[in-house]
């Protein structure tokens, strides 16, 4: 079974999406096995996306996230890595499929209600540094 760390971003929080976001993961037969709301600092947001720090967006973005509560979750799944990325659909929502939560739900580029690991290197990074080893139950 593999893992994946995916956010509920704060544009998605904000508008009561959680419960709409939760039940397509979970109707996507994704286990959630680790769940928690929280207010990110600007710290904590910068380390989390330092492999964007040289881009343009890196302020907005970690502002952004730091704007309003978020929900970190870690995903259960065969291929999990793989399978919330295409339920997250693009990042900019004008490209994203019908049918994605992207698509769905969000309001913009930078707003764009969902983050989702990248590869299983990243998914490690990002689950560690939000969850110690005895809040992951599956
Ligand atoms: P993803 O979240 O799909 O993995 P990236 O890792 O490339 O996308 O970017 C991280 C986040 O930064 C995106 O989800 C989005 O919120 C924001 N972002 C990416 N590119 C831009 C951009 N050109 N302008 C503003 N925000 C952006
Ligand atoms: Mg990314």
């Amino acid at each position: 079974m593999e893992q994946t760390f995916a956010i509920i971003k704060p544009d998605a929080v904000e508008r009561n999406l959680i419960g709409k976001v939760l039940e397509r993961i979970e109707a996507e037969g994704f286990r959630i096995i680790s769940m928690k709301r929280v207010l990110l600092t600007i710290p904590i947001a910068e380390g989390f996306y330092h492999v964007h720090k040289e881009r343009p967006f890196f302020k907005d973005l970690t502002k952004s996230m730091c704007g309003g509560p978020v929900v970190l979750l870690v995903l259960e799944k065969e291929g999990a890595i793989k399978a919330w990325r295409k339920l997250m659909g693009a990042t900019n929502p004008a490209e994203a499929d019908e049918g994605t939560l992207r698509k769905e739900f969000a309001v913009s580029l930078e707003k764009n209600s969902v983050h989702g690991s990248d590869a299983p290197e990243t998914a490690v990074f990002e689950i560690s540094y939000f969850f110690s080893q005895t809040e992951i139950i599956p």
